[in-house]
């Protein structure tokens, strides 16, 4: 199986971390298995196509997922991990032209999507810290993730995610603690803030929320309307339905595409610069019927 190149090293550019459809085929419409829900409207098993994907590996309803009820595809990121195994991992051969089965290629994806969003975190991580133990860290963990890549389909299934996981897990604590401490030292800690904290359907429009610690908080549909949100760790954070509408999440922690692409904002939202405005926000802001800023093909 190909493998990537052996004499690569860890790029900072978090391009390559961010999903290029037209390089892919269509992985995330196979490989992975959706539920009926509210984010889709049917059911489809893991490793069969999608019945909307088209020969070509484009989306047949691309500009209207959400009125159709594939809400869910709207969300997905694949974190670049389409791309890097249809065209660097497996040379570029669909899982149409193979011959045999296309559960390794389905697999890979899998493991090579993980690997891809540990490596934005450690990005963001390393950009975040001035702790040079810290950094060499981070750098080993990257080189590893990277190693991994290079030895190819092989390597990578029987890589240990979890454990990777677990370590990287304590790296970001250790970030966010340092990066919050700034918003933190004038104040006091406010007891509803904090990780895996249910703030479902809050209205927290008035919540002083600069350097808390919401990691893995359950987030869904509350109130964030013209919060700032400077120095909030969201690593892992369930935004679905949250108003964004006019907050200010530009120097947020851990902050990804998904969680963007699952909550509400509007054009007065401010980003990080190296995330993208959902498409589907403005026309959502407008009418009750949303459409596209899918990250499908
Ligand atoms: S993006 Fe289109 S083809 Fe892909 S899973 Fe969603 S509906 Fe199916």
């Amino acid at each position: 199986m190909t493998s990537i190149d052996a004499s690569s090293t860890p790029s900072d550019d978090r391009s390559a971390l961010r999903a290029n459809c037209a390089d892919c085929f269509a992985l995330c419409c196979t490989a992975f298995g959706f539920q009926r829900s509210t984010d889709f409207p049917i059911d489809k098993p893991a490793g069969t196509p999608c019945l909307n994907l088209a020969d070509d590996f484009s989306c047949t309803i691309h500009e209207s997922l959400r009125p159709r009820g594939f809400r869910g595809c709207t969300v997905f990121d694949c974190f670049g991990a389409g791309q890097l195994v249809s065209q660097e991992l497996f040379g570029g051969t669909s899982w149409r032209e193979r011959p045999g089965p296309s559960a390794e290629m389905f697999a890979t994806f899998s493991v090579v999507r993980q690997l891809q969003e540990m490596s934005w975190y450690l990005v963001e991580a390393a950009e975040r810290t001035a702790a040079s133990d810290l950094v060499a860290h981070i750098s080993r963990l990257r080189t590893g993730i990277q190693r991994t890549l290079d030895g190819g389909t092989s390597e990578i299934l029987a890589y240990d995610v979890e454990s990777l996981r677990a370590d990287i897990r304590s790296v970001l604590i250790d970030v966010s603690e340092e990066a919050r401490g700034g918003y933190l030292a004038d104040t006091a800690p406010d007891d509803d803030l904090h990780p895996s904290a249910d703030l479902a359907g809050r209205d927290l429009r008035a919540r002083r929320l600069c350097g808390a610690d919401l990691r893995g908080a359950i987030l869904i549909g509350a109130d964030l309307r013209g919060a700032d949100l400077a120095g909030v760790d969201l690593l892992g954070a369930d935004l679905r339905g949250a108003r964004l509408d006019g907050a200010d999440l530009s120097d947020t922690l851990f902050l990804t595409q998904m969680q963007l692409n699952a909550a509400r904002g509007d054009e007065a939202t401010l980003l990080p610069a190296t995330l993208d405005r959902p498409g589907h926000w403005a026309t959502a802001s407008h009418t009750s019927s949303p459409t596209d800023g899918e990250l499908s093909p």
